[in-house]
């Protein structure tokens, strides 16, 4: 409600608030600027942080849409914090909290942006919408299209999850796929939204308005972790506005002086498609996009092709948070969808996966002390990219009653055992 303008992160020329999507002058990505002056002047504390609940509208003072009959909610945000003791314990880890996004609407963390961009779209008189996205994207857009009666138009790459796909579907979107990685749907649907007038609600950076809903994160975890700030957040990286924005969120924090530091934030990718990292690694400030996309965890298999740029505002912001960039394999993550579901409850994607098989290497690094305080955002839920899972699976079938049990080796092993 105190946005002000969108400027460029690179040259920072500004420009009025409205349907844009990169700066005129040096193609940089666009973010929204608040009067937080004002809003400090007119918002009384207890109003302007909320304690964290169903609806990201409770935050709209620091969400950049006016009208409150635009703002649409499906109740997202306000998931839990799981303090981790089994997990924590089999790591090592001794103040593990597990960011639980499997929670939102439509069960993965992209129901954040989208409330934000779908908003934003009506209060901007948007007829119809678009996304390029690599399946939770289109099923949170779906979803919010559908409330919000919006046509909308979907672009994802061929391979993606069909879970994800069918979700999107069966809310009524218009599902486009497209051949090859996720750049390639990125493209197309540029393409398609200047040549039909859609709104573009991709949320890798393209729409500035996206990420501001990402911010959320930062504002819930500051409560509840006591109103505290973490020493580390593990976040599951593609192109990066989740970690872009969970930083601004937290920099707002402390430009409200509720904080005094940000915390060191661990952007994670897939050893099958890491152009942050490989740049990180090399010390370098340029990103190269990734060739040869070869990874389960389709959800950050973003190869960055025409659109580097995202990475190295992201190489920027984990370096100001004295933070890094990892990567872990296909491997570790597949373990650890296992490992959080037998030891937590939780059960999630392998790409939600990356930030535990992340924090396992950072302990065994020494780079994470054991007492640190940790936050692992886990993202997007197991059921909507069961695949990988579904392999592992191997379950018996018997006649009912139980007379055939006693001949499993599941209850063999057992026998003697019962308490
Ligand atoms: C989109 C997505 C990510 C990556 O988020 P970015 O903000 O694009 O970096 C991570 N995990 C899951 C499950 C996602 O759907
Ligand atoms: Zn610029």
């Amino acid at each position: 409600m105190y946005e002000t303008k969108l400027a460029c992160v690179s040259c920072h020329k500004t420009y009025d608030l409205g349907v844009r999507y990169s700066c005129a002058a040096c193609g940089g990505i666009l973010e929204v600027l608040y009067d937080y002056d004002r809003l400090q002047r007119e918002v009384p504390p207890a109003g302007l942080l909320p304690e964290p609940g169903l609806g990201l509208w409770r935050y709209k003072h620091l969400l950049p849409v006016t009208q409150e009959a635009a703002m649409l909610t499906l109740h997202e945000g306000g998931t839990p914090l799981i303090r981790s003791r089994n997990l924590a314990g089999e790591i090592g880890a001794e103040d593990l909290h597990i960011k639980d996004e499997t929670r939102n609407p439509s069960g993965a963390f992209k129901d954040r942006p989208m409330t934000v961009g779908i908003s934003k779209a009506r209060e901007l008189g948007c007829r119809a919408v678009t996304t390029a996205s690599s399946g939770n994207g289109a099923a949170s857009l779906a979803i919010y299209a559908a409330k919000a009666s919006l046509p909308c138009f979907i672009f994802v790459p061929e391979g993606t999850p069909i879970g994800k796909v069918a979700h999107a579907v069966t809310a009524g979107a218009n599902v486009i796929k497209v051949r090859g990685d996720y750049s390639n749907s990125y493209r197309t649907a540029k393409q398609a939204a200047a040549d039909y007038s859609w709104m573009n609600i991709t949320t890798t950076f393209l729409n500035p308005y996206t990420f501001e809903g990402d911010k959320t994160v930062a504002y819930e975890l500051f409560h509840q972790l006591g109103r505290r700030v973490p020493d580390w957040i593990l976040i599951p990286t593609g192109a990066g506005p989740l970690v872009y924005g969970i930083f601004k969120g937290f920099v707002e924090l402390k430009r409200f002086g509720l904080t005094t530091a940000v915390p060191r934030l661990a952007a994670v990718q897939s050893e099958g498609c890491q152009p942050i990292v490989a740049a990180f690694k090399a010390s370098q400030e340029r990103v190269k996009a990734w060739d040869n996309v070869q990874t389960v965890a389709s959800a950050i298999a973003d190869p960055l092709r025409g659109y580097e740029r995202d990475g190295e505002l992201i190489l920027r912001v984990i370096k100001e948070s004295r933070g890094l960039a990892i990567a872990v394999s296909d491997g570790e993550m597949l373990e650890d969808v296992r490992r959080l579901a037998a030891t937590e409850g939780v059960y999630v994607e392998p790409a939600a996966a990356a930030s535990v098989s992340a924090l396992k290497r950072l302990l065994a690094s020494g780079e994470i002390r054991k007492n640190d305080k940790v936050v692992c955002l886990v993202t997007g839920h197991g059921l909507k990219d069961p695949t990988s899972a579904i392999r592992e699976v191997q379950v018996p079938v018997i006649e009912p009653g139980s007379g055939e049990l006693r001949e499993l080796d599941l209850l063999r092993k057992y026998a003697g055992k019962e308490p």
